[in-house]
């Protein structure tokens, strides 16, 4: 028996809490199990992340661990490594990254096996509750009502209802009152691995893919599978899932959103007769839960899931997918610990021995490096598979061509084409609401927003005006609040244009997609349904219409403006530009009919777009990563960025300049750049702004944050702002 536990709490201080073992009972403790302690005068659940034999706590201080929750560890070593090597890297305190790891009702005290602890009532117990006993204590008075009423309950419906409820429970319990239950709840025999339905013969691009990946199954590497949407990397995936099922072992796929393609969780249900756990976040606390305790016991032969699923358990992991890689959703960017999914995706294949595929139409420029470097194995899907030809793609020049609401005459021409010849139509701009702006055109008021440095969107159908930075609502006054002439909406956003092309084309039914439209579970469900039936003619959507859903019959895309990603202050905007331009084309003309892409610019000549046009996202991505090089952005640096927030500018300044002040001696080849206000630096009622701190290479950036760090944190400033570290950032403001 060891004797001191340090254990990982989800505070924000950078360590670890030491404690004494268990006063009774002697059953060995796990690193990596949960265990509950006092802490200051609450009790709280942390997990044991390291024992040892000496602490610098003194021993008269040392208090016992109250309780062990886990017989075996809830985050097994290997996990523990990865989490522990992402609090590092991240630069994030470990018992928030551990706790990070674990869904909120396991960090809440739930069991990791869907074993179930129930409590129920007796009957000298069920005669206290009728009598309202015991008097003097309303926790353990309520506990017993709720039991009462429901006769039996389990631990996570009293945790939802109830609470801190366990003390009660106790005092009860040593009465006699109530008693509890663990009951295994059953569940069927795990089928064995079988493929239901064989999927088509393999393109010879295809076949060498899954032969390179497939000959690697024992050991860690990783591949850019880089081929246009449609090019059959999905069934690439299925395949060398299908492989590592076979040999009895596990697969982990990591993609953007679920909501999104229900077509992709569909697949693979058709494809393998196995058990899959989907773990994403629309999931209730309830569903969470259920989808982790299929991952932990091993039932899930497939673990499927968004940005936080790289830290779901999966034992007998054989193989790590990444789809859609460059997506920027794998990067957490706000709240606590700002990790990248993809990265540590990477990492974790590398701990486990197994090898990571990251599949994309258009990878990252970092991946794109890492596959120039001979890190990752590029592998290319040039053809498209099920023998759709890539779409045609073409600049339509704004300043020549005749408008209607946002529409150029060229455009309207080709959608009636397309119409007529019984194609369905995508639309796409990433503005949603009717109109960005509010305008008196008697004294040039725009309707703003108070708590932001931006404009109010006109919402017409709701009659409201909102802030899509802060949540701001309001209603939409008739008339200008400063002179009382008449307002008028300026500007396109996706539900002005689905109006003008109703009016455009009567005939048509119209579907649009954005957040808007799609606010509950199923919402995208309905629509991508009447795309796909062919009852919707045109849809008009967001960046939405441009992740990975497939409707074959649609042969024209047209992009109504890809101007705002072109001259943005950060530096990732144009292969945010590109990709979303080349992602949406993909859509065109998956069936057998070649596609048409339209795009509406004010800048045709603009080299992002003609290289785009002249060469692929290959071409581009070759210019892009020659520019980030000369400007020594990453992935030819790294960064990190120190951001923070305030009620006043100069607050958020001053923070930032005082830890700035802190690095005298910064290493050679590191600068720090700032601190600026960010350029919407009003957000919320709160200032923003930022420090970046870049250096050439990996290791001095991670010194220097480590000697650095302790000293920001204990800046008086700190305490009037709210700040955080983000390491490789993706986006800079
Ligand atoms: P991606 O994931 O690259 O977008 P998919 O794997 O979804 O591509 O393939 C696109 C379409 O082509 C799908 O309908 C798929 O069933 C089909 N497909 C994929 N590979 C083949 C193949 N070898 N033969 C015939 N059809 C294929
Ligand atoms: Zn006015
Ligand atoms: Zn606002």
């Amino acid at each position: 028996m060891p004797k001191i536990l340090r254990v990982a709490l989800d505070t924000p201080l950078r360590r670890l809490f030491d404690y004494l073992p268990p006063a009774e009972g002697s059953a060995p403790i796990s690193i990596g199990a949960r265990v509950r302690v006092p802490f200051g005068r609450q009790r709280r659940i942390g997990l044991v992340a390291a024992v040892a034999d000496t602490s610098e706590v003194p021993a008269a201080r040392l208090k016992p661990i109250l309780d062990v929750l886990d017989p075996a560890p809830v985050i097994d070593p290997g996990l523990q490594q990865l989490l522990q090597w992402g609090a590092e890297y991240y630069h994030h305190p470990l018992g928030e990254v551990l706790s990070s790891a674990l869904p909120r009702a396991l960090r809440l005290g739930a069991t990791p096996t869907a074993r179930e602890e129930r409590w129920l009532l007796t009957e000298t117990g069920a005669a206290s509750a009728e009598s309202g006993e015991p008097r003097r204590a309303p926790r353990q008075r309520s506990l017993l009502a709720f039991l009462r009423d429901r006769r039996e309950a389990s631990a996570a419906v009293l945790d939802e209802h109830l609470g801190a409820w366990r003390d009660a429970a106790r005092a009860l319990a040593a009465r006699g009152w109530i008693v509890s239950t663990e009951v295994e709840l059953t569940r069927a025999p795990p089928p064995s691995a079988t493929v239901r339905t064989a999927g088509p013969a393999l393109l010879p691009e295809q076949s060498a893919a899954v032969a390179a990946i497939g000959a690697s199954l024992d050991q860690f590497a990783a591949f850019l599978l880089h081929g246009i949407t449609g090019s059959g990397k999905t069934e690439v995936y299925l395949r060398l899932i299908e492989q590592v099922l076979l040999a009895g072992r596990r697969a982990l796929v990591l993609v953007p959103e679920i909501g999104l393609t229900p077509q992709l969780l569909e697949r693979f249900r058709a494809r393998f007769e196995v058990p899959l756990a989907a773990l994403h976040s629309g999931l209730t606390d309830h569903e969470r839960l259920a989808a982790w305790r299929d991952a932990f016991s091993g039932d899930a032969r497939i673990v499927l899931g968004t940005r936080s699923a790289v830290f779901a358990p999966v034992p007998g992991l054989g193989l790590i997918v990444v789809d859609e890689e460059h997506d920027a959703s794998f990067k957490q960017h706000e709240g606590g610990f700002r990790y990248s999914a993809r990265d540590l995706a990477v990492m974790r294949a590398r701990q486990a021995a197994v090898p990571v595929v990251l599949g994309s139409a258009t990878p990252a420029l970092e991946t794109l490096h890492n596959a120039h470097a001979g890190r990752y194995t590029h592998l290319r899907l040039e053809r498209r598979a099920a023998q759709a030809r890539p779409p045609t793609l073409k600049l339509i020049d704004l300043r020549s061509s005749a408008m209607r609401a946002g529409l150029s005459t060229p455009v309207v021409l080709a959608i009636e084409r397309h119409l007529g010849e019984d194609g369905q139509v995508l639309v796409f701009l990433n503005r949603r609401g009717y109109a960005p702006t509010l305008l008196c055109t008697a004294c040039g008021w725009i309707a703003p927003c108070r708590e932001c440095d931006a404009r109010l969107t006109v919402h017409l159908a709701a009659a409201r005006l909102r802030c899509h930075h802060c949540g701001t609502d309001l209603p939409l006054p008739e008339r200008c609040p400063q002179c009382g002439f008449a307002v008028k909406a300026v500007g396109q956003g996706t539900e002005r244009v689905e109006e003008t092309l109703g009016t455009l084309f009567p005939a048509a039914r119209i579907a649009r997609l954005d957040r808007d439209v799609v606010r509950r579970r199923g919402d995208a469900e309905g629509v991508m349904r009447r795309m796909s039936s062919g009852e919707a003619r045109i849809l008009v959507g967001t960046q939405m219409v441009t992740k990975g859903h497939d409707f074959p019959n649609v042969t024209l895309v047209v992009v109504l403006n890809a101007d705002q990603g072109l001259f943005s202050t950060d530096f990732r905007a144009p292969e945010r530009l590109a990709q979303t331009i080349v992602q949406v084309a993909g859509r065109a003309g998956r069936g057998s009919r070649a596609g048409e892409v339209l795009i509406q610019t004010e800048f045709p000549d603009h080299p992002l777009l003609t290289q785009l046009l002249a060469e692929g996202y290959e071409g581009f991505a070759r210019v892009a990563l020659a520019e980030r090089a000369q400007a020594a952005w990453p992935p030819f640096s790294r960064l990190a960025a120190l951001r923070d927030s305030a009620r006043t500018p100069e607050a958020a300044l001053e923070f930032l300049t005082q830890a700035r002040r802190l690095a005298r001696h910064p290493p050679a080849g590191l600068r720090l750049l700032g601190p600026v206000p960010a350029a919407m630096a009003k957000r919320a009622g709160r200032y923003h702004a930022q420090l970046l701190i870049e250096s050439r290479e990996r290791r001095p950036l991670h010194a220097f944050l480590d000697e650095w760090l302790p000293e920001v944190e204990q800046l008086r400033s700190a305490r009037a702002v709210r700040w955080s570290l983000d390491v490789d950032p993706i986006e800079l403001f």
